[in-house]
C-alpha cells in the first residue's frame, strides 16, 4: 500500500488521540516486513487543547496545516486547503458538521466519528457522496461491526453509504452497554449527578459523548447514524443491551441466523479498521471469550431511556428532526454538564424541541442550521424556564 495522507480533524480528543496512537502503531509495522510508511499526518485541526496540538504537528512533522479552531468554519478552511487521502471525522457535536460535508463535496474518504453530522445532516452527507463518490468508514465501534459482519454478504470492499441493504439482511442491531444506570429505576436516576453520570462501566470517551451513553441518546444518535450509512429504516433497526461492550453489531439473515461482530471495547479495533479501509491487520486489543464466560443480553428499558424513542421518531420523520434533536439534545448536555439542569431534563427539553418543531425538508445547509437553532433557542427557554 502506498502512503495514505491523513487529516485528523479533533486531533487532540478521545478519538484523534487514539487515532495517532493507531497511525504510531501500524507505521512502526514497517520495520516488520511493510515497505513503506503506510500514513503521513497532513493536517491536524483542534479546538482549545492548543498545547498537544503543537506537541502533535512537531512529531508528525505537520508545519502548516494544523490550527486551533474555535468556529465550525475553521476546520472546513482546513479540509478545502488540506489535499488528503482521507479525513478523519473526529470533532465532537455539531462543530463537526461543516467539516465532514465539505470532505464528503470533495470526494474524500472519510473515517467517521463525528455521528452529530450524519443525524443532523445525514441527507445532505450522504447525497455529497454519493456525487462525489466519497467513501463513509465507519468509526464508531457499532456501525464498525456491522461493517464487518456485512463484508461476509456483501464482500469485503463494498462501500458506505449504500442506499439500502440486500433483502437477504432483515435487521440491524446494535448493542448498548446500557451504561451507568443499567437495571436502576427511572426515579432512582433522574437527579444522578455529572459525577455519576461520568462514570461509564466500559468506555473512556469525550463528556458529551459519555452522557449520551448515559441517557442511551448515543445509542439513540447511532441509530440515526446507521439509517444513513446502511439505508435501513426503523422496521430493521433495533438497539438491545449488552452489557460489556462485547459484541457491538449484529446483522439477522432472512434465514434465521445472526452474524455479530466482537471485539474488546478498545476504539483502536475500529479506528484502525477505518484507516486501513477495512484491511485486516494485527492489533493488541484481544478479546479472551473464555475469560469472559458469558455473554447476556437485554431488552433497552424504554422508561429508563426515552432516549431511544425520540431517536426513532426522528428516523420515522425525516427532514429536520434530527437536526433538531441533535442540536436540543448537545444544549442540554452542555447544560447539565454545567450543572444548571438535572439530569432527567436532558431528555425532556430535547423531547419539547421536536414537539416544539415539526419536521421540514431538508434541502440544502440552511435548512439544516435553521432547525438547530430553532431548537436551541427552544432549549435555552425551556432552561430559563426551569431556574
Ligand atoms: P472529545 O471531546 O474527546 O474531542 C473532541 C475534539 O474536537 C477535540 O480534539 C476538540 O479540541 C475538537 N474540537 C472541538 N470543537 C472544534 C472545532 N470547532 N474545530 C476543530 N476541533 C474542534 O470527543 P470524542 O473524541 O469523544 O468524540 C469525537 C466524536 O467521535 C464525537 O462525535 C463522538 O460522538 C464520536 N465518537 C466517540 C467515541 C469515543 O470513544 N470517544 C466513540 C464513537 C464515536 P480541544 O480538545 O482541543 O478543544
Amino acid at each position: 500500500m502506498s502512503t495514505r495522507r491523513i487529516l485528523i480533524l479533533g486531533s487532540t480528543g478521545s478519538i484523534g488521540t487514539q487515532t495517532l496512537d493507531v497511525v504510531r502503531h501500524l507505521n512502526a509495522l514497517r520495520d516488520r516486513g511493510v515497505s513503506a510508511k503506510r500514513f503521513e499526518i497532513v493536517g491536524l485541526a483542534a479546538g482549545r487543547n492548543t498545547e498537544l496540538l503543537q506537541e502533535q504537528a512537531a512529531e508528525f512533522g505537520v508545519e502548516n496545516a494544523f490550527a486551533a479552531c474555535d468556529d465550525a468554519g475553521c476546520a472546513e478552511r482546513l479540509v478545502r486547503e488540506v489535499e488528503c487521502d482521507m479525513v478523519v471525522a473526529a470533532i465532537s457535536g455539531s462543530a463537526g458538521l461543516q467539516s465532514t460535508l465539505a470532505a464528503a463535496e470533495l470526494g474524500r474518504d472519510i473515517a467517521i466519528a463525528n455521528k452529530e453530522s450524519l443525524v443532523a445532516a445525514g441527507k445532505l452527507v450522504t447525497g455529497a457522496c454519493f456525487a462525489s463518490g466519497s467513501r463513509l468508514y465507519p468509526v464508531d465501534s457499532e456501525h464498525a461491526g456491522v461493517w464487518q459482519a456485512l463484508m461476509g454478504v456483501v464482500g469485503p470492499d463494498a462501500a458506505y453509504p449504500v442506499r439500502t441493504l440486500p433483502a437477504s439482511v432483515e435487521r440491524v442491531v446494535l448493542t448498548a452497554s446500557g451504561g451507568p444506570f443499567r437495571g436502576k429505576r427511572p426515579d432512582e436516576v433522574a437527579e444522578a449527578t455529572v459525577e455519576q453520570a461520568l462514570a461509564h462501566p466500559n468506555w473512556s470517551m469525550g463528556a458529551k459523548n459519555t452522557i449520551d451513553s448515559a441517557t442511551l441518546m448515543n445509542k439513540g444518535l447511532e441509530l440515526i447514524e446507521a439509517r444513513w450509512l446502511f439505508g435501513v429504516g426503523n422496521d430493521r433497526l433495533d438497539a438491545i443491551v449488552q452489557p460489556t461492550s462485547v459484541v457491538h453489531a449484529m446483522i439477522e439473515m432472512a434465514d434465521g441466523s445472526t452474524i455479530a461482530q466482537m471485539s474488546a471495547p478498545d476504539m483502536r479495533t475500529p479506528i484502525q479498521l477505518a484507516l486501513m479501509r477495512g484491511s485486516i491487520v494485527e492489533r493488541p486489543a484481544r478479546l479472551d471469550l473464555v475469560e469472559l464466560g458469558e455473554l447476556r443480553f437485554e431488552r433497552a428499558d424504554p422508561g429508563l431511556y426515552p432516549a431511544l424513542g425520540l431517536a426513532k421518531r426522528a428516523i420515522d420523520e425525516g427532514g429536520t428532526a434530527g437536526a433538531t434533536l441533535n442540536a436540543a439534545n448537545e444544549l442540554a448536555v452542555e447544560a447539565f454538564l454545567g450543572k444548571r439542569i438535572r439530569f432527567r431534563e436532558i431528555v425532556r427539553l430535547t423531547a419539547d424541541a421536536m414537539d416544539a418543531a415539526p419536521a421540514r425538508p431538508v434541502n440544502e445547509l440552511g435548512d439544516v442550521l435553521d432547525a438547530a437553532r430553532l431548537a436551541r433557542e427552544h432549549v435555552e427557554r425551556g432552561i430559563s424556564a426551569l431556574s
